[in-house]
């Protein structure tokens, strides 16, 4: 059932969702050219882990990100197995299956750069062609349907007549303007944990074109990394993430906590709250316990963290009393007094088993720092990727804001009021895609192979078999 596919199908960014979504919609027979405003291919897809996880229980990924798009999280939920044997088919190197963190499961890329490679392999195999230093500028429209585009290269520009247009462009976390309109006062509170291309193209292009934007523009996802003066490249973001968040005592720069540090499925929350804290920064404060603790399923262990945080210069303390580490973060500019009380009661609490008494609870993982010695690292909050951004409907089309119903959650009482009309022509695929993630995370990878595939299939249009289904 190859082929039959006529379309000519412009796809933006070359991640996971792009290449995804280029090769799915070539295997149609549809003519893909796939524009990539950086010099290289793979975007953060290629920086990454490459662990393409989600949750292993529908009902729990329901639960623990309750505010976000249902339908979504079901098709990333539904289809990532077969997105995974589908990436292995193309030629990627796929580990094995394998649980994790207690709550998911997943495959990894073996080596995320041989991932974009091989999916870019594919799509030349099946005539598609890639156009490197080449943005979206500008989505051109005829009677409100995407016709194309026109890209540039900052100095020249041309434009390219499209039956459809994927974004794939990455999220919105490497645009100043948009992080502080949406999500931080200050972009000064966060580091930049991701391709520096990602600057929101596909956002602005579907609004400008009378796309709708999702709920949880303010939610994102990022690691705290290691608070200045450490020092250190993209090509370190996994050695300088402080990965034990959900383990410790997480102070602000005024000595207090700001959050239950537990929350979340991998330090998600902890880190938006830490955004939002004075200069976007705070302590991480451990004993010798959960200093030496393995995380994430033995991904990582706490006391190899510490090790690196010195090799990168980042500021660890150390003492043998909880006073003296007190006093010393006080050079650091955190009142030594406010944080031995903050520490003292949370102590108190964790002893008696009354962690929810606390402000903020600690509900899960109510470690004491009580062995010495007693550690304390200088994290700084970063961002990763968007939660918020386009939204599309099952199909991975962009769903246009005049005529729809707001998209804010709500009880409507009439279900046919229910309005989700389409920019024709316009599909949304990854980090530009909003509201699958919110605040809470499932995963990224899983998420872009997905939307990336259904968007790729969409845009190719239904298959002989597939109409009835498709529509
Ligand atoms: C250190 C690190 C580890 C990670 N590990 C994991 C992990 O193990 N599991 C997981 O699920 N997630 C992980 N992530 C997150 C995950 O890698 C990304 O969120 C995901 O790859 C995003 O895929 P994407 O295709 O949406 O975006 P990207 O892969 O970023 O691709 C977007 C592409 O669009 C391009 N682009 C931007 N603007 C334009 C434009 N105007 N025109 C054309 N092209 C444009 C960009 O240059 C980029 O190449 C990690 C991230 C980091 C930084």
């Amino acid at each position: 059932m190859q082929g039959w596919s006529d379309k000519r199908i412009a796809v933006c960014g070359s991640g996971m969702a792009g290449l995804a979504a280029a090769v799915t919609a070539a295997e149609r027979g549809a003519r893909v050219v796939v524009f990539e405003k950086a010099p290289g291919i793979g975007g953060t897809t290629a920086m990454s882990s490459g662990l393409v996880w989600t949750f292993a229980d529908i009902g729990e990924l329901m639960d623990a990100i309750p505010d976000g798009n249902p339908a979504l999280q079901a098709v990333v939920f539904n289809t990532v197995d077969e997105g995974r044997d589908w990436l292995a088919a193309c030629g990627v190197e796929m580990g094995p299956e394998e649980s994790l963190i207690g709550h998911g499961r997943g495959r990894t890329l073996v080596d995320p750069r041989q991932a974009v490679e091989a999916l870019a392999g594919r799509l030349r195999e099946l005539g598609g062609t890639i156009e490197l230093d080449t943005a979206l500028e500008e989505l051109r429209t005829d009677g409100g349907r995407v016709i194309g585009l026109r890209v540039g290269d900052g100095t020249s520009r041309h434009t390219m007549a499209a039956d459809a247009v994927v974004l794939a462009t990455g999220g919105f976390q490497g645009n100043p303007e948009l992080v502080t309109r949406y999500i931080v006062p200050s972009t000064d509170n966060l580091y930049l944990r991701a391709n520096p291309w990602s600057s929101g193209d596909g956002l602005l292009s579907a609004l400008a074109v009378g796309g709708a934007a999702t709920p949880g523009m303010d939610t994102f996802y990022g690691h705290p990394m290691l608070a200045p003066p450490a020092s250190f490249s993209d090509k370190d973001f996994l050695n300088v993430t402080q990965w034990q968040g959900a383990s410790c005592v997480a102070l602000n720069l005024l000595g207090r906590r700001f959050v239950d540090e537990s929350t979340g499925t991998g330090g998600e929350v902890l880190n938006q709250e830490l955004a939002r804290q004075p200069k976007g920064r705070g302590f991480y404060v451990l004993d010798s316990r959960t200093a030496g603790m393995d995380l994430m399923g033995g991904f990582v262990n706490a006391r190899v963290i510490l090790e690196r945080a010195q090799k990168y210069h980042g500021v660890v303390l150390q003492a043998d009393t909880l006073e003296e580490l007190c006093q010393r973060m006080q050079e650091h500019g955190v009142p030594g007094g406010g944080a031995e009380r903050t520490l003292n009661e949370y102590n108190r609490a964790i002893a008696a088993g009354e962690g929810a008494s606390l402000s903020p609870q600690r509900l899960r993982k109510p470690f004491p720092v009580t062995v010495p010695p007693f550690f304390a690292v200088s994290v700084k909050a970063s961002i990763t990727l968007t939660m918020g951004g386009i939204a599309v409907d099952e199909q991975m089309r962009v769903v246009r804001r005049s005529g729809a119903t707001s998209l804010l959650a709500q009880s409507l009482s009439d279900p046919s009021l229910l309005r989700e009309p389409v920019v024709e022509g316009l599909y949304a695929a990854g980090c530009d895609v909003g509201n699958i993630n919110h605040r809470n995370y499932m995963g990224s990878l899983s998420v872009a192979l997905t939307t990336g595939r259904r968007a790729g299939a969409a845009a190719a249009g239904p298959g002989p078999d597939e109409g009835a289904e498709r529509r």
